[in-house]
């Protein structure tokens, strides 16, 4: 068995009353590593140090050019130690090796890259007033961010939370998802190896409610909340900070629409549509969960994208050519096959090869599920699409914003004029257009409705990891 401490002040240690629970390995089901189970005292431990290392060390006083150095550092060893941080999302969640390999953990490190790189090259404004005064934007950071992840992309969403924080010179607290907790405390050994300071990044483990991530947001020494997870989680961070007015930055849940237009390109939507709905099982806050075909196509559109769906390789997560492996955890995996059942319940009917197997639930089509369904309307997050006819646009817009998600939608048309209209008439944080999870970090990201609050990436990320102030002089 492997086992992971939390990391606090430099150091990894057991929880204060030498707690502990063990990580499962969903594709064995069985126990992989012992983790130190925190409660609330080492939530307050962790934010203590940092609290330290904001208010005494050298971090938030180094340039942009110094952390940055450290930052690359750091993105080096996560790419040398790509194999160890890969496998340890694998084991502890069940997401194929190709992908933990090839997508997570380049993006993690280029997280650090492109957030170091972006706090030393973003200038700041600078105001000359007609009146004689000069005012300019001083981005000082904003202190002790508490960062809280969720165990879908495990080490990439720490990092995309964990980069913009150090870069802009806070100190940070995270605490994974107890469903995946391995590769945060990897990264934060590496971050020690990479010369960032004792204190700057600390990770504490265990579980939310009445345990450390409750304490977590209800710290006055807490400076940010950044938060990915699901809704009603998002609205129990919201009340926990209001007590404090702590700012909070909530990436919550989603139930992707995904247009497909009868000029599409058939094999590029039926491609980008298997991977918007079948990556990581499904267990995705972006997935194309809503697939709304116009009705012309929808015959053809449905066979070649079930023999798609039957064609991907299921099987052991750890197999580099393995497409689709288990849910994450027993308790997830009741919830999907329980929403199989609700399908059928609200007269769907489900276009499947195979049965669900272990904690693996195959690629699973439901038609004839109306609109209004739970299926349609509910965030599944597992390998389940719900397809929908729609005659014309103005129908699959309206169709597309029935819902109280707002995270991102997908369309696959030819005509540019109509992709305009559409991307404008669409209520999401994103639209991609014939392609699908294609990212700029400098855009915005994040969701609306019920999808977030407030928006990451780029000079996003500034605003919310940095508190800016207005200096006006009298010249
Ligand atoms: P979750 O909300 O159950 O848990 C997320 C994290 O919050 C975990 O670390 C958990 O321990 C912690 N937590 C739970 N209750 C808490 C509380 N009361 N106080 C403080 N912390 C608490 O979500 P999950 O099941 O880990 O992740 C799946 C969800 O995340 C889905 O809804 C998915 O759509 C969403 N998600 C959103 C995005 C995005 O960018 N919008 C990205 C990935 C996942």
């Amino acid at each position: 068995m492997e086992s992971f401490g939390h990391v606090i002040d430099g150091e990894e240690v057991p929880s204060l009353d030498g707690a502990t629970f063990e990580s499962i390995d969903p594709w064995e089901r069985a126990p992989w590593a012992t983790v130190a189970l925190g409660s609330a005292a080492d939530a307050h431990r962790a934010v203590d140090a940092a609290r330290r290392a904001f208010d005494e060390g050298p971090w938030s006083r180094l340039g942009h050019v110094e952390r940055g150095r450290i930052l690359h550092r750091l993105a080096d060893l996560i790419e040398e130690r790509g194999a160890e941080l890969a496998l340890a999302d694998t084991t502890d969640m069940g997401k194929p090796i190709a992908e933990t390999r090839g997508h997570d953990v380049p993006r993690s490190a280029q997280n650090f890259r492109f957030f170091a790189d972006h706090a030393r090259l973003t200038p700041a404004e600078v105001f000359p007033m007609p009146t004689g005064h000069h005012a300019y934007t001083q981005y000082d950071p904003a202190g002790v961010v508490a960062a809280i992840a969720p165990w879908n992309f495990p080490l990439m969403m720490e990092t995309w939370k964990v980069a913009p924080a150090l870069a802009w010179g806070n100190t940070v607290v995270l605490k994974p998802a107890e469903q995946s907790p391995a590769s945060a405390t990897i990264l934060a050994r590496l971050a020690l190896e990479a010369g960032v300071p004792p204190g700057v990044l600390n990770v504490v483990h265990g579980y939310g409610p009445r345990s450390v991530g409750e304490a977590l947001t209800a710290s006055p020494l807490v400076d940010r909340i950044t938060f990915t997870g699901e809704s009603g989680t998002g609205r129990a961070i919201s009340r926990a900070a209001a007590q404090n007015l702590t700012p909070v930055s909530l990436e919550l849940g989603g139930k992707g629409a995904n247009i497909v237009f009868a000029d599409a390109d058939l094999a590029q939507a039926v491609d980008w549509s298997i991977k918007a709905i079948y990556t990581n099982s499904g267990q995705v806050c972006l997935a194309g969960s809503r697939l709304y075909v116009q009705e012309s196509i929808l015959d053809e559109f449905l066979a070649r994208f079930t023999a798609a769906a039957a064609a991907l390789r299921a099987g052991d997560p750890k197999h580099p050519d393995t497409q689709i492996g288990p849910l994450s955890s027993r308790e997830h995996f009741d919830k999907v096959v329980g929403y199989l059942d609700i399908a059928e319940q609200e007269g769907g009917q489900l276009l499947t090869s195979g049965a669900p197997d272990g904690w693996s639930v195959p690629p699973t089509v439901v038609v004839g599920a109306p609109q209004r369904a739970r299926v349609t309307q509910e965030e599944i997050f597992g390998p389940v699409v719900v397809v929908l006819p729609f005659t014309d646009e103005k129908e699959a817009v309206d169709l597309a914003n029935d819902t109280p998600y707002g995270l991102n939608a997908m369309m696959f048309t030819r005509d540019l004029a109509r992709a305009h209209r559409v991307s404008r008439a669409l209520r999401v944080g994103t639209v991609w257009t014939n392609c699908f999870f294609v990212r700029d970090l400098r855009a915005p990201f994040g969701g609306a409705k019920n999808s977030g609050v407030g928006r990451e990436g780029g000079s996003y990320s500034r605003e919310f990891f940095t508190e800016p102030k207005a200096v006006v002089m009298e010249i």
